[in-house]
């Protein structure tokens, strides 16, 4: 793994949460790292195979001038977000934005803002018992695809389960999905619920028949257990209609809570645990 590094990077431009920052243009220093693996483009000498420092310096520039934004914290995000985009090599990125004529009455070098981005493969479990089963689950693939900083990379069969839980009547469809995305857990959770009432999902009854679910099942080797949010699923080890379609296109992925390889997990009796 490498790294390509700019170092204040100077663009004089308006943004702030003052009237008259947003007006009076005044300087602003971008300093980007981007984390690439450029060993092919070292050996072959190539600058199409790395990541074009000119470029990151252009998309700067342009997210800087074209936006008026309050906070140096949006401009460092949005720059990371840009950089991401515009380069799929790029596995993580770090942007900071310093301000150092941030009108402030006190004796200072600088004020700055950093950015983190890193790219994580998710598996993502779908599910439909209502409906056109197949058109929501087609929906909600397509949905992922256009959402920004999510890239589909493979998607199970569709495969057909019981109802699980005790609550449910109608049969579901699901499948899994395996995408790269930049967004952090919670961005991602968020982009779910969107995609999921989209879909037409209304939250009644755990369980229930619904017309579309979406669950994160694994986040890159993270291990999340928080309010509203614990990855690896807590039970999804224990639904076939998750390892299944899991097992299909990530045999070989560690559930980083078990270090248990997917296509070593039983299928066990689907029971309903408290996730
Ligand atoms: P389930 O998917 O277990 O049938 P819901 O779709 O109704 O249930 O989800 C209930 C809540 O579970 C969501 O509002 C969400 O905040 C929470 N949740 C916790 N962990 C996850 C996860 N890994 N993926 C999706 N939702 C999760
Ligand atoms: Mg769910």
């Amino acid at each position: 793994m490498g790294k390509v590094i700019i170092k204040k990077l100077k663009i004089k431009t308006c943004h702030g949460v003052n009237d008259f920052e947003k007006r009076q243009p005044q300087l602003f220093e971008f300093s980007a790292e981007v984390t690439c693996d450029f060993y092919e483009a070292a050996q072959n000498d190539e600058i199409a195979q790395t990541i074009n420092y000119s470029t990151v310096c252009k998309i700067i520039t342009a997210v800087a001038t074209q936006n008026v934004f309050n906070l140096i914290e949006t401009l460092a995000s949005r720059c990371a977000e840009a950089i991401l985009d515009n380069f799929p090599k790029a596995t993580a990125v770090k942007v900071r934005v310093e301000k150092p004529q941030a009108p402030v009455r006190a004796k200072f070098k600088t004020m700055a803002a950093e950015a983190e981005l890193k790219r994580v493969t998710a598996y993502l479990s779908l599910g439909s018992s209502m409906g056109d089963r197949k058109a929501y689950l087609d929906f909600a693939v397509k949905e992922l695809a256009a959402t920004r900083g999510i890239t589909v990379k493979k998607v199970s069969s569709y495969m057909e389960s019981e109802p699980y839980g005790g609550v449910a009547h109608n049969k579901f469809l699901n499948a899994c999905v395996e995408v790269n995305t930049y967004l952090p857990p919670r961005a991602l959770l968020f982009e779910i619920h969107r995609i999921e009432a989209a879909g037409e999902r209304s939250r009644t009854l755990r369980w229930d028949d619904r017309t579309l679910d979406i669950d994160i099942i694994f986040y890159g080797r993270e291990v999340i257990c928080e309010d509203g949010l614990t990855v690896p699923h807590a039970d999804y080890a224990n639904r076939p209609f998750v390892t299944e379609p899991l097992k299909e296109i990530a045999p070989d992925f560690i559930c980083p809570a078990t270090g248990m390889r997917v296509k070593d997990i039983l299928p066990s009796p689907c029971g309903g645990e408290e996730a």
